[in-house]
């Protein structure tokens, strides 16, 4: 975003909604949030070990005036901002990186590596850009802690950690979120994406698929591999397994209905000539209603169970559900206002956001708290490059998508963007 170029900038509304007095001091922050943003980048954390980022958050939030709660549900760490009667905002941004080793060739690339929780050395990245999430809302908080004359309520900010593995929202919740800020009216919070810098995206209703990742033990009974008839052979009832569940979606999934069920792991087995006892698949399921979810959950289980009494399995099946993220269904008017808002003030670059398979567990905030919310995008790749891609018809080649080694959003106007983009959604119910 160019800002001080911008024709909203330029015009001074008294009394009215515009975002443009707070955001006139986006020249101000610049600076600071770049060099926090290239900070983050090269020290990035796994999910619940957000420790150097937290203390760099707080820090910058007690700074500019918020009351800071550290350590919610780990990590997270609570920013409160009142500034007299009006409504409660409460934005978010997630903190945490991922086990990707980062090969973005940028010279603030990261070389970190960490300890994962399974105990196995990993290389750390911010693949996902939750670093460009920190930096702007930092940076809006800033600017709206600066101009306390421009707005009315009361801004709580909430950063996030253990976004990736899908429960920080919650552990956040559990160690009583709701009682430590005031009841918000609005949540809102936002996701940088291999689209346009400089763009802001907007969808009402299901814009994030709920996720579910179920694992499954297959119990068979093993013997020598030459002699098959004193087996249960669980190579063979997994691999039918896999392709009857390729007919829930084809099949029993109504056509007009997205939906994704994807066998991402299958393991049996020791030695070409040893039948072995047991077999675990690893499926990971995406969906947009509670009830495409459960019948899809529900077919899962009717069709293993059914398949291991098939092959005449000594024991019933197992199933563990894990890594659950809840679907993220933009509340409509919630998210007109916002649009509304976004069109005013980026004009060509506000537009509708196409609806992701991607999940995020944000969504569990505000509907423990039972209140509307929505979640919008912000591109992070270099128009040009964009653009010279999409018409050679190679978006999806040479666009590297969040979590991919190469996801390197340029820094502006990305930054620019999702700090004026919280600013905007914020004024809706925030303006004098
Ligand atoms: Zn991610
Ligand atoms: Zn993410």
């Amino acid at each position: 975003m160019e800002s001080s170029s911008h024709p909203l900038l330029e015009e001074e509304t008294m009394g009215a909604a515009s975002p443009s007095s707070v955001l006139a001091a986006l020249d101000d922050v610049r600076g600071w949030q770049e060099e926090f943003y290239r900070d983050l980048h090269e020290h990035p954390e796994l999910s619940h070990q957000e420790q150097r980022t937290a203390a760099r958050v707080s820090e910058r939030l007690g700074q500019i005036g918020f009351e800071v709660h550290q350590e919610v549900g780990g990590t997270g760490i609570l920013g409160v901002l009142e500034n007299g009667d009006g409504s409660v905002v409460l934005l978010r941004a997630d903190m945490d990186a991922l086990p990707v080793r980062e090969a973005t060739g940028l010279s603030y690339a990261s070389t970190v590596t960490a300890t994962d929780a399974a105990g196995t050395k990993v290389p750390v990245a911010h693949a996902c850009g939750h670093d460009v999430h920190v930096t702007c809302l930092l940076g809006a908080a800033q600017l709206l802690a600066a101009a306390p004359d421009q707005w009315a309520g009361t801004v709580v900010a909430v950063f996030q950690p253990a976004e990736e593995t899908g429960d920080g929202a919650r552990g956040m919740l559990e160690d009583d979120l709701a009682g430590l800020i005031p009841t918000p009216d609005v949540a809102l919070a936002q996701h940088v994406l291999p689209a346009p810098a400089g763009h802001v995206g907007t969808r009402a209703g299901p814009v994030l698929s709920a996720a579910d990742s179920l694992r499954i033990i297959l119990y068979g009974r093993g013997a020598h591999g030459s002699m098959p008839q004193a087996a249960v052979d669980p190579v063979v009832l997994a691999a039918m397994i896999v392709v009857r569940l390729q007919t829930i979606v084809s099949r029993e999934t109504p056509p007009g209905e997205t939906a994704v069920l994807t066998v991402g792991s299958i393991q049996a087995g020791t030695k070409s000539n040893v039948i072995p006892d047991h077999a675990v698949l690893q499926l990971n399921i995406r969906t947009y209603s509670e009830q495409t979810r459960a019948t899809i959950l529900d077919a899962v289980r009717r069709i293993v169970t059914a398949e291991c009494q098939a092959s005449g399995c000594p024991k019933e099946p197992e199933f563990e559900l894990f890594d659950s993220f809840p679907l993220t269904d933009n509340e409509p008017a919630t998210t007109d206002r916002v649009a509304t808002a976004f069109g005013e003030f980026f004009g060509e670059r506000a537009g509708p956001m196409g609806q992701q398979t991607a999940s995020e567990d944000f969504s569990d905030i505000p509907a423990a708290l039972g209140v509307p919310y929505t979640y919008w995008g912000i591109g992070g790749i270099d128009v040009e490059t964009y653009r010279r891609a999409e018409a050679a018809g190679r978006v999806a080649q040479d666009i590297p998508v969040n979590h991919s080694a190469s996801f390197a959003p340029v820094i502006q106007p990305t930054i620019d963007t999702g700090t004026a983009a919280l600013v905007v959604a914020a004024l809706c119910w925030l303006a004098r």
